[in-house]
């Protein structure tokens, strides 16, 4: 039995990108997504980007979810965002807090997704479907897992409709954070990010600064894997359709892939659970 899946892209930076990633969706539209999102740049860096990928993706009939970011934005900037995101029909939002690069200080009206749930849902009512981030593992910068779960809660309570988590590679915590969510009486969906493995390097190095924990035994063996490339693709690809699998029989409600603009590892993954 296939779930619905969705996928994730970020703004191609260059117009070779941005042909590449058209090329990249058709492939992976062949799984039928609920519905594709497009990342945004903390401080609004990339909503030109943003925009014209989520333009290009509902032009081609398929549900697009614009993530925004609220660090560093004022009540006046996100209002007119919301009124231009709408314009463009717009029915999706991930409604983020984002992370300004160091050196900025926090600025902007809004603190924590949480305000921007609140308000998203006092100025546009049910306009938007509301996805708010979840942390099975705890967000990096949370005092505890309990502050992080009372801070999920806050966005869930502040409208959000539905969650996509952090990836992750342990699906016990996944599970964990499900059951204490129920026991907070929160019910909305909570899916799964899937990060698909295809190199070890900046897997790692993403990892270490999103507080995604890769297994000792994963991370062992992708350094034994030195460069080869094949090999790496191989082992990720039984690692993560094995996960994907164990969601499932956890009783996941769908599965977000966050792509990384490539097609060929998610395919795999999907192929490989006979979706
Ligand atoms: P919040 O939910 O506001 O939480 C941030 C921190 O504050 C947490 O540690 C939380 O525990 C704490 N906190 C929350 N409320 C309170 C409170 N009332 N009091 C005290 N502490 C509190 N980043 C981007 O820049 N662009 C993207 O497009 C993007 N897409 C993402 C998509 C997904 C599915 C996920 C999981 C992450 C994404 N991120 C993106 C990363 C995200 O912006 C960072 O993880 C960011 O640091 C936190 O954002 P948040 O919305 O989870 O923040």
């Amino acid at each position: 039995m296939s779930l619905p899946v969705s996928f994730e892209f970020f703004p191609p930076k260059t117009p070779e990108g941005a042909e590449k990633l058209r090329a990249v969706r058709q492939q992976l539209y062949a799984q039928q997504p609920q519905f594709c999102s497009v990342t945004y740049g903390a401080g609004g860096s990339t909503q030109e980007g943003t925009f014209a990928a989520v333009r290009e993706i509902l032009a081609e009939g398929v549900d697009a979810a614009s993530h925004f970011s609220c660090i560093g934005a004022t009540r006046a900037s996100v209002r007119q965002q919301l009124a231009e995101l709408k314009a463009m029909g717009v029915k999706r939002l991930v409604a983020l807090r984002g992370d300004l690069p160091s050196g900025y200080g926090l600025g902007g009206e809004f603190h924590y997704a949480s305000d921007l749930v609140a308000f998203i849902r006092a100025e546009t009512g049910d306009d938007f479907h509301i996805e708010v981030a979840a942390y099975p593992e705890m967000h990096p910068q949370a005092r505890s897992m309990d502050a992080d779960l009372q801070a999920f809660a806050a966005k869930a309570r502040a409208g959000a409709d539905s969650a996509i988590t952090q990836y992750f590679f342990n699906a016990d915590a996944y599970s964990r954070f499900v059951d204490e969510a129920r026991g907070l009486g929160l019910d909305i969906p909570i899916v799964p990010g899937i990060m698909p493995i295809t190199g070890s390097t900046q897997l790692m190095r993403f990892s270490d600064a999103c507080g995604a924990e890769i297994p000792r035994w994963i991370r062992l063996r992708l350094q034994g894997f030195g460069d080869d490339a094949a090999s790496i693709r191989a082992f990720g690809l039984d690692v993560v359709a094995a996960l994907c699998e164990q969601l499932v029989r956890a009783g996941a409600p769908g599965l977000h892939f966050y792509t990384m603009n490539q097609s060929a590892a998610t395919l795999a993954i999907c192929q490989r659970l006979g979706w």
